[in-house]
């Protein structure tokens, strides 16, 4: 029979990880989630001012943050990241496996070794060292109280992204596949595992790919006309890791306006 999760003062604020919380849907999440009750440590790989913002948000809606540099595909790095933030937040009980790239816009045949390799160790590698390292501390038989997980996704895992970016687009359908696995593997040790599938939406991470126009240029494909925000995004993962989604756990949620 699978442990109970222990009864927790509804007052207590309960602490949240997102990796990549320094912008664009992390970010969102931060702030979500500081209205929502949570307590937030998020990571970031290069923007230390970015990350500062919204660390100072957070506090400003009078929750506790911490901001931490950590390359997720540095499993040393990572795991002194997860340490620090319980030391500073208390343990763990949401996480969020934001932490992506997209490298430059091409084909196939433009594609080279080493940004495969990249995009692999950032998207899927490190996703899995930092589902790993949050089910250390959540899992019931580790001592942890349980807790939630949401893996961002993209509906590039279902559309395949042709002449764009295959090589992300297979990266995130190795998220789907984990999702699955681990809202399996983990449902006993008191931890609940979704996915968000987001589609088009307005973040920088276009333009760091070289296509800063793609929203804009693609939105007649989504039947709903347009490009989404990062908040419509950050609604949905906010909901799978409240109580309100008890019993989702395996979920993929497209949050793609249609498409
Ligand atoms: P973004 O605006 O580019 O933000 C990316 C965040 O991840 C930043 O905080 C960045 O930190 C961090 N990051 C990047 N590489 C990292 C690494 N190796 N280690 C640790 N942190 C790293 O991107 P976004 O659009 O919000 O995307 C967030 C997630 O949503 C990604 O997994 C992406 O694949 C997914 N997604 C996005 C869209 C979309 O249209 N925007 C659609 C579907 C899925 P720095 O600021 O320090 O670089």
């Amino acid at each position: 029979m699978a442990a109970q999760r222990p009864e927790r003062p509804l007052s207590d604020r309960r602490h949240l990880m997102i990796t990549g919380g320094s912008r664009g849907i992390g970010a969102a999440v931060c702030r979500l989630a500081a209205r929502d009750g949570w307590n937030v440590s998020l990571t970031y790989r290069s923007d230390a001012t970015a990350a500062a913002g919204v660390v100072a948000d957070v506090q400003r809606a009078g929750a506790r943050a911490l901001s931490m540099r950590a390359d997720v595909s540095d499993e040393a790095a990572l795991a002194s990241a997860f340490a620090r933030s319980v030391a500073v937040l208390g343990p763990l009980e949401g996480l969020v496996i934001n932490a992506g790239m997209l490298g430059p816009s091409g084909t196939l045949l433009d594609l080279t070794a080493e940004r495969i390799r990249r995009t692999v160790d950032v998207n899927v590698t490190g996703a899995i060292l930092t589902a790993r390292d949050g089910a250390r501390s959540m899992a019931l038989s580790k001592g942890g109280t349980g807790g939630t997980m949401v893996v961002v996704s993209s509906t590039a895992a279902r559309i395949g992204s042709p002449n764009e970016f295959v090589d992300y687009a297979a990266s995130k359908g190795a998220m789907d596949t984990l999702t699955l696995g681990l809202s399996k593997e983990l449902a006993a040790e008191g931890i609940r595992v979704n996915a968000v599938r987001p589609g088009l939406i307005e973040t920088a991470i276009h333009a760091d790919a070289g296509v800063p126009d793609r929203v804009a240029r693609l939105s007649s494909v989504v039947p709903m006309g347009r490009g989404g925000t990062a908040e419509e995004v950050a609604e949905t993962i906010l909901w799978l890791l409240s109580p309100a989604a008890s019993y989702v756990t395996g979920a993929i949620v497209d949050v793609a306006g249609g498409r």
